[in-house]
């Protein structure tokens, strides 16, 4: 199981030279925004005091999806896996940063079981009868952030409804 510690969102500003200033702390955030998100900027999780700038906006290249929700805070899809450096993983899911120790390290859910058993749920419902699918493209089906997702399923393959692939696909699911 990985560390798990707070993202604190400092702000939204409109240009990243007005962001450095509002990050202090490992695990501050500031969004920046144009019309669109653009990027998130983060203070290392680690405590390196890195600058980490994740791209938001598919035109500037590879990026990655943002959920922001009122009450469950935001989240960030994939991981962050710096390949540089402190060579940090982890995942910004609900205002939480999970932090993997080991870089080979799975996702684990930190504990949101009454959730996790209501979109259980409505997820197992959109398994297909044969074949896998995986937790991406189940998110996608129910507008639900990708981590929820996987967490649900795992939960499935828990209770022994689901069965997880194995190697490359790892993260696809089917029924047993
Ligand atoms: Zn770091």
């Amino acid at each position: 199981m990985g560390l798990v510690s707070k993202m604190k969102l400092k702000g939204t500003v409109g240009s990243r030279g007005d962001a450095s200033s509002l990050l202090r702390s490992p695990g501050d955030a500031v969004l920046v925004q144009r019309g669109t998100p653009r990027w998130l900027l983060l203070s290392c999780p680690c405590g390196c005091g890195a600058e980490l700038p994740i791209n938001l906006d598919s035109r500037a290249g590879p990026a990655w999806r943002l959920y922001q929700h009122s009450t469950q805070g935001l989240s960030i899809f994939p991981s962050v896996w710096r390949d540089t450096d402190c060579r940090s993983h982890f995942i910004i899911w609900h205002d939480k940063i999970l932090l993997f120790v080991r870089t080979d390290e799975d996702f684990q859910s930190p504990g949101r079981t009454q959730d996790i058993a209501a979109l259980s749920e409505v997820l197992r419902k959109k398994i297909p009868a044969v074949g896998f699918v995986s937790y991406v493209d189940l998110a996608d089906s129910l507008g639900a952030v990708p981590w929820d997702a996987l967490d649900a399923c795992r939960h499935l393959v828990k209770n022994g409804v689901l069965r997880e692939g194995f190697g490359k696909q790892r993260g696809m699911f089917r029924r047993i």
